[in-house]
């Protein structure tokens, strides 16, 4: 739970940024000061359950956070700042509009100017490694909002082949994405969620030399392929970051 209470904000606007995924900004007030820069910056959104205008939030206390009495509890997700602007007051994040009926993808289909949410103090310790050979990006389409700010960050270390390896359900989610990395896109079409991509990272060919690992997406198949960059492409263990962002039932 975060140590600082919950901030407040409201949708601005939504857009879609392809047909399965939909980017919602928010602003409010409650903005100010947020430490959204950076790459990989992952929030906890507190979203309202049925009946409320407004998510119940923690208000922090030394002993922990406190719960409003007589409220319910909202229902909580993790999702990445995709973009901060503290001069425009605006925080997007951009929501996959999955097909397993989850209440986050709910709200963001049905957001509109106005709608409240609880976004968290940012968390997540990812950073480039200066003397790294090469750099991998993996992921599915929950993880191409990180992935977009960890290729933007490695654009500050040019001369470092960037390889990424995304699935996606189809062309149509394909996005532009900052950076010169090489980008391999692997569509799922009727695979099970991780499949093309754990057998695209498999097949490739990395380049020699001590490299960097980025990955997130479905659960299982990020657990396959850590195993495989640690146990058959030799990675140090401290060198591949990878996280679960939703398992698949
Ligand atoms: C650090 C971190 C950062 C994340 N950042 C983002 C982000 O920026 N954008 C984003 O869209 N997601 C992101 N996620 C993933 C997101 O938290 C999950 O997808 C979450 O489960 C969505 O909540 P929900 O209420 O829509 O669905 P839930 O109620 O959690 O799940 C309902 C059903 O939907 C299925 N499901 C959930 N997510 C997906 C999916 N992506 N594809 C297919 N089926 C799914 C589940 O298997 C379950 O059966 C992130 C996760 C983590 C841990």
């Amino acid at each position: 739970m975060t140590s600082t209470a919950p901030r407040l904000l409201q949708v601005r606007r939504t857009t879609r940024v392809t047909p399965r995924m939909i980017r919602v900004t928010l602003t409010g007030d409650e903005l100010d000061g947020f430490p959204g820069h950076g790459p990989d910056r992952r929030i906890k959104m507190f979203f309202p359950v049925d009946g409320q205008d407004r998510p119940a939030v923690p208000r922090a206390s030394t002993a922990g956070p406190v719960w409003p009495a007589g409220e319910a509890r909202p229902v909580i997700r993790t999702y990445t700042v995709r973009r901060f602007d503290d001069a425009a007051g605006e925080l997007d994040v951009d929501f996959v509009v999955h097909s397993g009926h989850g209440p986050a993808a709910a709200w963001a289909q049905e957001a509109v100017p106005g709608r409240w949410v609880g976004v968290s103090e940012p968390g997540g310790r990812w950073a480039p490694d200066a003397d790294a050979a090469f750099q991998v990006v993996i992921g599915d389409e929950s993880a191409l909002p990180a992935v977009a700010t960890v290729l933007e960050t490695l654009e500050d270390t040019p001369g470092v082949p960037v390889l990424a390896f995304l699935e996606v359900a189809d062309a149509g989610e394909e996005q532009e994405l900052p950076g010169a990395a090489e980008v391999t896109w692997v569509h799922r079409g009727d695979e099970p969620p991780g499949a093309p991509l754990v057998a695209a990272v498999r097949a490739a060919e990395l380049p020699s030399g001590r490299g960097q690992a980025w990955l997130s997406g479905e659960s299982a198949a990020v657990r396959d392929l850590r195993s495989h960059l640690l146990e058959d492409r030799g990675l140090d263990r401290r060198a591949v970051y990878a996280t679960g962002y939703w398992r698949a039932r």
